[in-house]
């Protein structure tokens, strides 16, 4: 009798943890790959009608299930993301997110239009971003940047994300993209698939400008170019050539700024192309 009642405990025992293995493997079912660390994206993958939070705040997907999270610049050390399955369960998952230390550069004794645009510049630099932010907001479904990523140009680095200067002692924004320096009329090239959402020749800041959709809200932004040999609304390949590195805009010499945003989050272009064998 005593034999029989130990043998029940056992099975209740093993069913029990077979259960809770179930639950674990379920529960850790949705991939995350990407950058860990602040700048970086990360790119996942839950079933098709779960709901996805990262910091309380929702997280759009695409129709396989995909979806991207831009970490920004100063991102806290640690995120989290729940997952509201269809059947109303909900998955957790904690986030340790590494902390960057960056370039603080302090530069004195500068000429003040230098520091700060002159005031009758104000109304046109205010219609230029106006226009920036909503090609950037451009609803394109398809998740191009699936295609993968390429360095658009050759050079040497001589910029990097999140480094910030202090001028005359006023903090300015931070340096958001990477510079590559080169020859004027170095190729130009798109880092990965989409379509182009912005072509302008002379912004006050950025000069020869082109702001490409990888698709859902990741975008790329190629700056002081001298030529553009695309359209707005055209549809641009990996690697294919896209103008000519220029000094146009606020550039103090021939170089590409290369920048990425996804959904009002600058991230690390640098860290995308790192990360770039890991299939995305
Ligand atoms: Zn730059």
């Amino acid at each position: 009798m005593r034999k029989l009642v130990e043998l029940k405990k056992i099975r209740i025992l093993s069913l029990h943890l077979v259960f809770y293995f179930f639950l674990i493997i379920h529960c850790m079912s949705f991939e995350l790959n990407g950058s860990f660390t602040q700048g970086g994206l990360l790119i996942g993958k839950v079933s098709l009608g779960d709901i996805i939070y990262y910091n309380g705040k929702e997280i759009p997907t695409d129709e396989t299930g995909e979806f991207m999270i831009g970490l920004e610049r100063l991102h806290p050390s640690k995120g989290t993301i729940k997952i509201i399955k269809k059947n109303k369960e909900e998955i957790i998952r904690k986030l340790k997110i590494k902390q960057r230390k960056y370039k603080v550069q302090k530069i004195n004794n500068l000429n003040k239009n230098k520091v700060t645009p002159p005031k009758e510049f104000y109304e046109r630099i205010k219609k230029e971003n106006m226009r920036i932010k909503k090609a950037k907001s451009a609803d394109i479904k398809n998740s191009y940047y699936r295609a993968g990523f390429v360095i658009p140009t050759n050079g040497i680095i001589t910029g990097v994300y999140g480094s910030q200067r202090i001028l005359n002692g006023i903090p300015k924004r931070p340096h958001y993209g990477i510079d590559i320096a080169n020859t004027l009329g170095t190729p130009i090239l798109a880092p990965s698939d989409g379509v182009v959402v912005l072509v302008e020749r002379d912004l006050y800041f950025s000069g020869g400008t082109v702001i490409i959709s990888h698709g859902r809200g990741l975008t790329s932004s190629l700056l002081h170019l001298q030529e553009i040999i695309v359209e707005e609304g055209s549809f641009v390949e990996k690697g294919q050539k896209i103008g000519l590195m220029g000094d146009t805009g606020r550039a103090t010499g021939s170089h590409l700024d290369w920048r990425m945003e996804l959904r009002g989050i600058r991230i690390d272009p640098n860290l995308i192309i790192k990360t770039n064998n890991n299939n995305f």
